[in-house]
């Protein structure tokens, strides 16, 4: 999942008691966001929230919560629990509506306007998060409470909510001097602007780099559905008679699979390699030399020799050393891996009569030709048996049905941001209302590339809120009336955001800091790729994969194929990942005195010093394209997806132990992990649930990296 930086910090400090008494009614248009929608699970107005609604309401949010923290600051009253912390959580309430809302729809559905109220914004909110962190008498009240913990009978997810509380202060400078305090508030503000330029010169590089391809012999290989769609695409740019390749957001592009036509390929790859250092609009360079260095500072300012050092504090790896040795034990298992993927790749190319050396615009293809050779597996073989409905309702909602015991309704009358999205209501296994969930799966220009998954409202018994959550995607949208078939990486990327959603509508928490999703970044993917297992669940994978025309259910030498190819080619897919993840933790172990890098040099040697064979295999984002550190909120971060497959393949592990997809495994991991939210440190409630600490054994083994039964 990826979640903006700044919707996180938005729902830490929550809102406002009182707001909707505060401004009188009788004006004709009142702001959509001013008082709670009145729709089921106070889902966001769409209906009637116009594109200039977002900016007033978030000025008027900021200054209704800052309002309501200066009572909190002021207050005569000596501090207790409530009318200190449970206060914050209680604020914001008009803010977060309109955070949480305009998140959803800017990631997912921007536009010129949208990018003028993000970029307008999120300096003022930066200021705002600072406005509060670096209020003295607000810290005050937390301090003389965290000193008196001891003595305030705090139940377990109060007295974790006040350390948290007083952990995030200190680290946003509360204990800093007043002339330190003001340099803070100015780096903040520069790196939120820069943050948000990264994030608007990435989707202008992405989108200009799209491949436009003028004879439609260069397609050859490709399949005619794809070839459609990029004939679609080019007639949606005006291109009419052209073929658009559009570019996801990774190195490597799907089309790069298929692909015959080796300048095709080495087009679209170095499109894809070059999108953001064309020295143009949507060049990055500039902007993420001057972040990287700026990050720098600040952790400097707060006490840490490094960024990834600030960032580490409150995750479950703790600290940079950690995270270096947890990958460094991966190496050596992913370099052999690679070796022998190479080699596999050269005698691939030497059998389709060529003689040249492989190149990572070759690597997709040849690799799909070594697994048809060794697996015989055609993913239009495949396709045809995932209709994307189908994996949908018999598949996701099936399998959370058979461990949760919970069951989905469409909601049609529920408005949405686009006619692609679309609504359903789940229920509790006593009937009772859960939650409401969005799908929002098809590309489109003004969609952010990936995957992920957050929350219109977050819940809260506190405020009284139920969870209304969103999984968004970017498959290929099938020409009007064509079936969505989509491919099994398609499929696991449904699982896993839905795992996110599961994490989400299962919140069981009084405060809105602690609850649902709102963990550390090292245990966020831990529900979500966890939940990816089923998809290849025996019971699961029969009861969704069938002939989307036949119904026919797929047949088991061709489910076995799936099964061997998922350990296909893991070399590569590990030795990317890694590699971006030591990228990311380079870029933010930089010291704070050092100059500001050259970016391409500076990835150049990160990459000599990766101990993998970083050109067959180059990383899966180059630095100019690492929307995940540099806009998202996993600045120091990406390793968070290995350490959590670490979880996530042990955890599998225990329910294979112990009897699989039933209703009393489902339970116990609702009940012990995915109902916590952050009310419990994540080393001790991992252990609850497994019993011991994990290791990378049951990772290597699922990947295929070392033998043995996962
Ligand atoms: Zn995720």
């Amino acid at each position: 999942m990826n979640r903006a930086a700044w919707l996180r910090t938005a729902a830490i400090v929550t809102c406002l008691a009182g707001w909707s008494a505060a401004p009188a009614p009788a004006r004709a248009a009142a702001n959509p966001f001013q008082a709670a929608s009145t729709l089921p699970f106070q889902a966001p107005r769409f209906d009637l929230i116009h594109d200039g609604d977002y900016q007033p309401a978030f000025l008027l949010g900021m200054k209704a919560q800052r309002a309501e923290i200066q009572a909190i600051a002021r207050n005569p009253a000596a501090p207790t629990f409530d009318n200190t912390i449970a206060a914050m959580e209680r604020s914001g309430r008009m803010l977060d509506r309109v955070s949480e809302t305009f998140a959803g729809v800017y990631q997912a559905n921007t536009n010129p306007t949208l990018d003028k109220v993000q970029a307008a914004v999120a300096p003022l909110l930066a200021q705002h998060q600072d406005a509060i962190y670096l209020d003295p008498r607000l810290f005050a009240r937390v301090q003389s409470l965290y000193a008196a913990r001891a003595t305030l009978k705090l139940d377990g997810e109060q007295a974790q909510l006040l350390e948290v509380y007083h952990q995030q202060f200190v680290h946003a400078g509360a204990q800093l001097s007043d002339a330190d305090k003001v340099t803070l508030r100015h780096l903040n503000t520069r790196l939120s602007t820069l943050e948000t330029l990264f994030q608007q010169k990435l989707l202008t590089a992405t989108k200009a780099g799209a491949l436009v391809v003028s004879d439609k012999a260069a397609l050859a290989g490709l399949d005619p559905a794809a070839i459609d769609a990029a004939a679609s695409a080019a007639q949606g740019r005006g291109l009419t008679g052209k073929w658009v390749l559009p570019l996801q957001n990774t190195t490597q592009q799907p089309a790069l699979q298929t692909l015959e036509n080796r300048d095709t390929r080495k087009a679209l790859f170095t499109n894809s390699w070059l999108r953001a250092e064309r020295g143009d609009a949507g060049d990055t360079r500039a902007t993420i030399a001057e972040l990287a260095q700026l990050r720098a500072q600040k952790a400097a300012l707060l006490g840490y020799p490094d960024y990834a050092s600030y960032v580490l504090y409150d995750q479950m790896a703790r600290t940079p050393d950690a995270v270096q040795h947890f990958i460094a034990q991966l190496v050596p298992a992913t370099l052999a891996e690679q070796k022998r993927e190479v080699a596999d790749i050269q005698s691939a190319i030497r059998k389709d009569g060529k003689d040249f050396q492989p190149e990572p615009w070759d690597w997709q293809l040849y690799a799909e030709q070594v697994r048809k050779a060794r697996y015989d597996l055609d993913q239009d073989q495949v396709k045809p048996y995932f209709e994307l409905d189908t994996v949908l309702r018999d598949g996701v909602f099936f399998a959370a049905n058979q461990l949760y015991g919970i069951s989905f309704k469409e909601r049609k009358d529920i408005p949405v941001y686009n006619p692609d999205v679309r609504v359903f209501e789940v229920s509790d296994k006593d009937g009772s209302p859960l939650a409401l969930v969005y799908f929002d799966y098809f590309k489109r220009d003004n969609k952010n590339g990936g995957a992920w998954m957050s929350n219109f409202v977050g819940q809260s018994h506190l405020l009284g809120t139920k969870p209304v959550v969103y999984n968004v995607a970017n498959f290929t949208k099938p020409a009007a009336g064509q079936p969505a078939l989509i491919s099994f990486e398609d499929v696991t990327t449904m699982f896993h955001e839905f795992g996110h959603a599961l994490h989400g509508m299962f919140a069981d928490q009084t405060y809105p800091t602690l609850s649902g999703t709102a963990v550390a970044r090292d245990f966020v993917e831990f529900p979500s790729q966890f939940n990816e297992h089923w998809a290849l669940d025996p019971i699961v994978f029969a009861h969704y994969a069938k002939h989307y025309q036949t119904g026919a259910p797929m047949p088991q030498a061709l489910v076995d194929k799936i099964k061997k190819a998922a350990r296909f080619n893991q070399g590569y897919a590990l030795g990317e990942i890694i590699t971006a993840a030591k990228l990311d933790m380079n870029w933010h172990t930089i010291k704070p005195a050092a100059p500001q890098q050259d970016v391409d040099r500076f990835e150049a040697a990160s990459m000599d010093r990766m101990g993998l064979d970083t050109k067959d295999v180059p990383t899966r984002y180059r630095s100019s394209y690492f929307l995940h550190i540099w806009a998202n909120g996993y600045a120091a971060g990406y390793y968070a997806y290995l350490w959590t497959e670490m979880l996530d393949d042990a955890a599998f592990a225990w329910f294979r132990a112990h009897g699989g997809l039933t209703r009393e495994n489902g339970q116990k991991f609702r009940d012990m992990i995915l109902s916590r939210g952050h009310t419990q440190d994540y080393g001790p409630m991992f252990r609850a649930f497994y019993g011991k600490d994990p290791d990378i054994t049951p990772m290597l083994r699922h990947r295929g990296l070392i033998p043995g039964d996962e």
